[in-house]
C-alpha cells in the first residue's frame, strides 16, 4: 500500500491522504485549507488525478476535512464518498454554505478583475457541484466492517469529536500478511457534551495521528463552564454584550446545550441568546435528528423536551443581523466563523470590539494568522473589513470547550495499540506535533514520524 500525504500533514487544516494498492485508489479526507495563502492552495490541482479515484472517505464534517469534496466532483471524481449517516447530513448544509461563499467571493473578485481588463474569476465550486456530490454517498454506521474490494476492509469507530465523527480502520493485504492502518481523524475528549466519548481502535501497524493539542492540557469541562458563567455575568455587569465566535458545527450546539443548562440550574437568569448563523441553525436541527449519536445525558434531555430554558433567537436575514447592533448590553450573540476570518462575527466585532464594556469569548482553536488568533494573542488594533479597530473589549479564552482531545487524552487514545505501531504525526502546528511525538516515544516507545505534504511512503 502506498500512502501519500497530500494536505494537512504539517498544518491543522487541509487534511487529505491518498492511498493506493494494486488497482484501487482512494482518498481519506478531502479538506479545505484555511488561513493565509489558503485560497491559492485550495485551487491547486491534487497531485493525484481525481478522475482515477474510486472512493473518498470522510471522517467528519468539519470543512478542513471535507471542504474540497465538491471540487473533486467538479474536477471529474466519479466514485463514491464513504461517511457515517450523520456526517452526510451535516455536510449538506455545510457544503452548500461553503459553495455560496465560493460563489460570492468569485463574483466580488470578478468585478475587480473586469475593471482591470482581466478575465473573470471562476468559483472554486458551486452549489451545482454540491448537489451532484450529495448523490454519491455510501453511508456506513459505526462498528461494522465493510469490504472495499481488492482485499481492503474498513470500519468507522466513534471519534467523539462532533456528531458523526469517526476514526477509520483500514485492513489491507500485504505480500505476506494482512496489515492495518488507522486514521485517527480528529479525536474528541471524554465528557464532550451531547455526543459519546471516543472509542479505542484495536491494534494496528500504522497510525496517522492528529496532534492539534499535542502540547496542551485543557482545563476540565466543569471549570470551563464556571469560567463561561463568570465571563457572561461580569460582562453583563459592565453593561456590554457577550460575543462568541463559534464554529457552526459542534461547538455552537455544545454552547447552546451548556448555556441552557446554566439557565435551567439557575446559575444564569433567563437570558437572550442570539444565534446569528443560518448555517448553525440548520446544523442544530441535524443534531436533533441524530439521537443515535447522543450520550446518555443528551438522550435524556431530548426525550424529555426540546424546549430551551434560555430565550433562543435564530437570526436569519442580514437585516436582522445588523439590527443586533442596537443591542448595547445584556445579550449573548453567537456567530461564525469560529476563527473570525469570515462570516457575520466580523461585523459584530467591527461594531463592538472597541467597546470596553463588551466581552468576546473564544471557545475554539484559532489557527495562526487568522483574525481570531491576532485578538487572542493580544493585538491592540486589528484590521476588520478594511478598517483599523481598537481592541478594548475584554477578551476571554476558554479552552476547555474544545472538541479536541488534549495531550493527555491523545496519549490515552494511543494506549490501545499494543503492537508498537509506526505513528505518523499530522494535523498539528510544529510545536504541538513535536511535543506529541516525543511524548509518544517516551511513554510507549513507538516509532514516530512527522511527514510533510508531498511525502509518499510504502506501507
Ligand atoms: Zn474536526
Ligand atoms: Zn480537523
Amino acid at each position: 500500500m502506498k500512502l501519500r500525504f497530500i494536505g494537512g500533514a504539517s498544518t491543522v487544516t487541509g487534511s487529505c491522504y491518498g492511498l493506493e494498492i494494486n488497482e484501487l485508489k482512494f482518498l481519506v479526507e478531502c479538506g479545505m485549507r484555511q488561513g493565509s495563502g489558503a485560497d491559492e492552495a485550495n485551487r491547486r490541482p491534487l497531485p493525484v488525478p481525481v478522475s482515477g479515484l474510486d472512493y473518498i472517505f470522510v471522517t467528519h464534517a468539519h470543512i478542513d476535512h471535507s471542504g474540497l469534496l465538491p471540487r473533486a466532483v467538479k474536477d471529474g471524481f466519479k466514485g463514491s464518498i464513504i461517511a457515517t449517516p450523520a456526517t452526510r447530513d451535516l455536510l449538506e448544509p455545510m457544503l452548500y454554505d461553503s459553495a455560496a461563499i465560493q460563489e460570492s467571493d468569485a463574483d466580488w473578485a470578478t468585478k475587480k478583475r473586469l475593471r482591470l481588463g482581466a478575465p473573470p474569476m471562476e468559483p472554486l465550486y458551486t452549489s451545482d457541484d454540491v448537489a451532484n456530490l450529495l448523490t454519491r454517498f455510501d453511508l456506513r454506521p459505526y462498528g461494522k466492517v465493510f469490504h472495499l474490494g481488492g482485499g481492503v476492509k474498513y470500519r468507522f469507530i466513534d471519534a467523539g469529536h462532533i456528531l458523526g465523527s469517526a476514526a477509520l480502520e483500514i485492513w489491507f493485504q500485504d505480500s505476506e500478511r494482512e496489515k492495518k492502518i488507522v486514521f485517527s481523524g480528529d479525536i474528541g475528549k471524554k465528557g464532550n457534551p451531547i455526543i459519546r466519548d471516543p472509542d479505542a481502535a484495536g491494534d494496528a501497524d500504522y497510525v496517522v495521528m492528529e496532534s492539534t493539542y499535542g502540547n496542551r492540557s485543557h482545563r476540565p469541562l466543569n471549570e470551563s463552564i464556571d469560567e463561561l458563567a463568570t465571563a457572561i455575568k461580569t460582562t453583563f455587569k459592565r453593561g456590554g454584550n457577550v460575543y462568541i465566535p463559534s464554529f457552526a458545527v459542534g461547538r455552537t450546539q455544545d454552547l447552546l446545550y451548556i448555556i441552557n443548562n446554566l439557565v435551567r440550574e439557575g446559575r444564569l437568569y433567563r437570558i437572550d441568546v442570539y444565534l446569528d448563523s443560518p448555517l448553525a441553525e440548520e446544523v442544530t436541527r441535524v443534531y436533533a435528528g441524530h439521537p443515535e449519536c447522543f450520550d446518555e445525558d443528551a438522550r435524556r434531555f431530548s426525550a424529555r423536551s426540546q424546549d430551551y430554558a434560555m430565550r433562543l433567537h435564530y437570526v436569519r436575514s442580514v437585516e436582522e443581523s445588523m439590527a443586533l447592533n442596537r443591542l448595547r448590553g445584556g445579550s449573548i450573540i453567537i456567530a461564525g466563523s469560529g476563527m473570525c476570518d469570515g462570516g457575520r462575527i466580523r461585523h459584530h466585532l467591527k461594531h463592538n470590539l472597541w467597546r470596553p464594556e463588551c466581552g468576546v469569548i473564544f471557545v475554539g482553536y484559532q489557527a495562526s494568522s487568522t483574525l481570531g488568533r491576532k485578538i487572542v494573542d493580544g493585538a491592540k488594533t486589528v484590521n476588520i473589513l478594511g478598517e483599523e479597530i481598537l481592541v478594548k473589549a475584554q477578551i476571554y479564552t476558554i479552552n476547555g470547550f474544545s472538541a479536541h482531545a488534549d495531550r493527555k487524552e491523545l496519549l490515552e487514545w494511543l494506549s490501545s495499540f499494543a503492537d508498537s505501531p509506526q505513528v505518523f504525526i499530522v494535523h498539528g502546528e510544529d510545536a504541538a506535533a513535536e511535543a506529541l511525538g516525543s511524548a509518544i516515544k517516551e511513554r510507549y516507545g513507538f516509532t514516530t514520524r512527522r511527514p510533510k505534504d508531498g511525502d509518499v511512503v510504502e506501507l
